[in-house]
């Protein structure tokens, strides 16, 4: 019944999978969930489940202290079942008694007698979704390291059963306590509080890690939906109507906070409705692939919008702006040519006609009016994202904590002094879309990207994606490390393993790349999840392919070994990180074709070079 080796036969390789797994690991909690992530079991998961005949969908997890179930397993259990009946499969949900309501109140009557049920069934499939299994002293524990044994039926006996049966399993799970984590067991040791009493010890054919597990088996459907080529995601306003009702007829309550409301793990609703709304732009065809003009509404008229409105009226598509400023209408730059103005705030009457909105950065993430858009099923992306998705020129993006932005206004000069062409900008400079607006440009697009730009994008495929470091600093407003390294790797979720044939007309002549810092352990271990090649740099230590500095000196490992020069310790405005960013640029430059005799003129035509 295993499926492992399928890839081998997988049509889509360049389906989001990756950037599917990224989003549901989402984790404001801060409970080290990008850590759990096993690269690449959420497709094989879902391929496996594609093949299924039969498939018992287990969850539920009863709060003894409050006498209901929690509302994060449920939902989510209920839409893998519903996708799989849309698919042709028999799905059936399992519970115990404690939780049989939970099933009841979303529409589905669940099977609470497991005794025999893989004999009776026989079913092809195991999925779990946030039920406990047992930890080594085999009592059942939830996240505080309670033991709640007395309250929880055994329903992980199916999965040990299934082992000896070959019947295929997956278990999703959030924290390390769930059917399905004993695939991860020595990281849950490591890095969730409570794991050595929590760990679960069952394990699973396929584990998925998410924020919460809803979002899991959301991210699983939206897996399923790409092989099968529909949306079998819930709508917004479905999931909405799940939560809402579990809480409402009193049947359940948030498993964290212990309140009777329409949140999970103590997650508001509307960043549920969010995550759901962007693994949908995940799996289906932008509004902007259809080559038509559309009525398009750009939220937020500062800078960006501005861009983003020019670039859409430049590119044949109408565009209704909503302004929270209190503008006069004649007082909005170009207002002639927009197709209509709302001044003093954002309404969903105004917005609703839009085949597509635009946001602003300056529109926060959970504002009521992108709530309103959701549940209305209108698509919404960022303004990097809708440039990225109207522009045909091959992009590099630098990403970290600091430098990045000196990082690409270095790359420019470095193409600058041997004639080659470059267009930089970024989250502080331009924006994507008013490079897009300037005539006459060729060559690659340098743009420095911030954690905020990279948590929205869906198909922005930079050619060659830089992290240049992590500052701890940052850790107050993404929660735990784990999750700003999450974000970071957006920048290089789109990549594919695809050789490029050679070009002579392509401005940037390389395959998928991601530049590493070798000194940093923990962003070099994302080249494990990177599909596309790895390149580093490293202040002291020879690297197998990358740049490097050694007693002062330049060197290069692509193909060849190459020593490039001597790097000067110090750039001219005393920037401490200066040979990181020398470095990174010095690799990107070689990426866009440089060979050592241009490399060593641009270092020296800008004084970096000291020897040479
Ligand atoms: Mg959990
Ligand atoms: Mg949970």
């Amino acid at each position: 019944m295993m499926n492992h080796d399928a890839s081998e036969r997988f049509p889509f390789p360049d389906a989001p999978f990756a950037s599917i797994e990224n989003i549901i690991a989402y984790d404001p909690g801060g409970r080290n969930v990008f850590g759990l992530v096993i690269p690449d079991q959420l497709r094989l998961a879902a391929q496996s489940l594609i093949g299924a005949r039969r498939v018992g969908v287990v969850s539920g997890l009863f709060l003894p202290h409050v006498g209901k179930s929690e509302t994060d397993g449920p939902p989510g259990a209920v839409a893998v079942a519903a996708a799989l009946t849309e698919l042709g499969v028999a799905a059936d949900c399992l519970t115990d008694v404690r939780n049989v309501e939970a099933f009841r109140v979303l529409g589905v009557e669940p099977v609470t007698n497991a005794d025999d049920y893989i004999a009776r069934a026989k079913p092809t499939h195991f999925v779990s979704v946030e039920r406990l299994g047992r930890t080594r002293d085999g009592a059942y524990r939830n996240m505080k390291g309670e033991d709640v044994t007395a309250w929880h039926d055994p329903l992980d006996a199916l999965f040990l059963e299934a082992d000896r049966k070959d019947v295929t399993t997956i278990g999703i799970g959030d924290g390390g306590n769930e059917i399905g984590m004993g695939r991860v067991f020595a990281e849950v040791l490591a890095t969730i509080p409570h794991g050595e009493r929590i760990a679960c010890t069952v394990s699973t054919d396929f584990c998925i890690a998410a924020g919460t597990s809803n979002w899991g088996a959301y991210g699983l459907v939206a897996a399923l939906s790409i092989l099968s080529g529909r949306d079998l995601l819930p709508s917004a306003y479905e999931v909405a109507n799940a939560l809402t009702t579990l809480v409402q007829r009193g049947v359940a309550v948030d498993g964290v906070t212990g309140k009777s409301e329409a949140t999970v793990d103590g997650i508001p609703l509307a960043t549920t409705l969010r995550l759901v709304e962007n693994l949908r732009r995940q799996i289906t065809p932008s509004p902007l692939q259809r080559r038509e003009p559309l009525c398009v509404g750009v939220l937020g008229y500062g800078e960006t919008g501005r861009a983003a409105a020019a670039l859409l009226l430049r590119r044949g598509h109408r565009v209704r702006v909503s302004e929270v400023r209190p503008l006069r209408v004649e007082d909005i730059p170009g207002s002639k040519t927009l197709d209509a103005v709302e001044t003093g705030g954002h309404t969903i009457e105004f917005l609703a006609p839009c085949d597509l909105v635009v946001a602003s950065p300056g529109v926060r993430p959970d504002a009521p009016i992108r709530n309103a858009l959701h549940r209305r099923g209108v698509p919404v992306m960022s303004e990097l994202e809708l440039a990225y998705q109207m522009c045909d020129r091959p992009i590099i993006a630098v990403t970290g904590t600091v430098g990045k932005r000196s990082t690409v206004e270095l790359l420019d000069r470095l193409f600058a002094a041997v004639g080659r062409p470059l267009t930089i900008g970024g989250n502080k400079g331009t924006p994507l879309s008013a490079i897009l607006l300037q005539e006459k440009q060729t060559g690659p697009i340098a743009l420095a990207v911030s954690s905020f730009q990279l948590e929205t994008v869906v198909t922005f495929h930079p050619r060659i994606a830089a992290i240049l470091n992590i500052n701890e600093a940052h850790m107050d407003r993404h929660c735990s490390l784990a999750e700003y390294i999450r974000i970071k790797s957006r920048v290089y979720m789109n990549h594919t393993s695809a050789e490029r044939l050679s070009n002579v007309d392509d401005p940037l002549p390389c395959p998928d790349t991601l530049i590493l810092p070798y000194d940093d352990p923990r962003l070099c271990s994302l080249s494990r999840k990177n599909r596309g090649r790895t390149c580093y740099f490293s202040r002291g230590r020879p690297v197998t392919r990358g740049a490097w500095i050694e007693r002062g000196a330049l060197y290069m490992n692509m193909n060849d070994h190459t020593h490039l020069g001597a790097l000067s310790p110090d750039s001219p405005d005393g920037e401490p990180l200066f040979v990181e960013n020398a470095l990174c640029a010095v690799l990107i430059a070689r990426l866009s074709g440089f060979d050592d005799t241009e490399i060593r003129e641009a270092l020296k035509k800008n004084q970096i070079d000291t020897m040479s």
